[in-house]
């Protein structure tokens, strides 16, 4: 496959470039300064002189809270930015994979999410990523949405280095457990999107590792996998987080894989499983 990827400096961008690389594929990956998603020439121009049968677009403003203060910079860069890449590939023929988020949904359902759940955001981020959602879609069948959650791998910034950072230099680390989801990790995460591409699956998919987790647990096995005493870490609750962060994050992002189920696709695996050789990855790393 002649794949083009965008956001491919970032930490699912880096991985699913590499997987693409390692199966074969021609792959043209873009970081920020190599295309710029948000400018639709710069867009129209890759796309057109690369002829890519599939597009995955991995690049977007992943940072929740600052998108709370530049709602336009959000909307650009996580929503018209789509348009632009949408229409581009469409007009080459080339299946867009459009890779989206948890928080289009409230979060106050009491199960977990299916594909085809009133979406509700409540921050600027999730309503820019849905316009995003709604802009791949818009133009016909040949395009995949992929709702994900609480990304992490070992390129980038995520929570696993988070917690791994604050478990060296703190005796006692505090966790908020009313908050639930399916930590997902970018080496699990990447053969679906590579897979879906190829397969030029429509609409809209849910794709996470499995096991749901609050972050207070999340915290406790990243913690158990450095070989530390997961006791380490004690529950709170989002409202004794002071001060309160200024975009809200849904209680449940738990999202059921549905589509996947149904279209023959193994489910990812445990969140542990991946965890381990992150964290395993990262320790290996950092001891030179
Ligand atoms: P990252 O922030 O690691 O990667 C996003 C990349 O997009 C960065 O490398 C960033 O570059 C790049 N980027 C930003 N603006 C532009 C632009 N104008 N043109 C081109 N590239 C740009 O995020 P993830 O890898 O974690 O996220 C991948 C996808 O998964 C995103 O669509 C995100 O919304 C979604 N997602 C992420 C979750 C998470 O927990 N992280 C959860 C659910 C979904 P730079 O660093 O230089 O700004």
């Amino acid at each position: 496959m002649r794949v083009l990827i965008t956001g491919a400096g970032g930490q699912l961008g880096t991985d699913l470039a590499a997987f693409c690389s390692a199966a074969g594929d021609e792959v043209y990956g873009f970081d920020r300064a190599g295309l710029d998603v948000a400018s639709r020439s710069a867009v129209h121009s890759a796309v057109t002189s690369l002829q890519p049968e599939a597009v995955i677009n991995c690049a977007a403003w992943t940072a929740v809270d600052a998108c709370e203060g530049d709602p336009d910079r959000a909307l650009a860069l996580n929503g018209t930015a789509v348009r632009w890449l949408a229409e581009a590939s469409h007009r080459i023929g080339a299946h867009l994979v459009q890779v989206s988020t948890d928080y289009v949904f409230d979060g106050t359902l009491d199960r977990p999410y299916h594909e085809w759940d009133d979406t509700d955001p409540q921050s600027v981020y999730g309503l820019t990523k849905l316009i995003g959602e709604q802009e791949a879609l818009v133009l016909g069948a040949s395009a995949t949405v992929v709702r994900t959650s609480w990304v992490c791998g070992v390129n980038g910034n995520n929570m696993v280095k988070t917690i791994m950072r604050l478990a060296e230099a703190h005796p006692q680390l505090s966790f908020v457990d009313d908050q639930i989801g399916h930590p997902t990790f970018t080496h699990d995460l990447a053969p679906v999107l590579r897979r879906l591409a190829l397969d030029r699956l429509s609409g809209v998919v849910h794709a996470t590792n499995q096991s749901a987790c609050s972050w207070y647990q999340f915290a406790g096995a990243v913690v158990a996998a450095m070989g530390k005493d997961p006791g380490m870490v004690v529950p709170i609750a989002t409202a004794d987080l002071h001060p309160a962060r200024p975009a809200p994050r849904p209680a449940n992002s738990v999202l059921d894989n549905a589509v996947l189920r149904m279209a023959g696709f193994a489910p990812l695996r445990d969140f542990r499983e991946p965890l381990g050789e992150t964290v395993a990855a990262l320790l290996a790393a950092s001891a030179g």
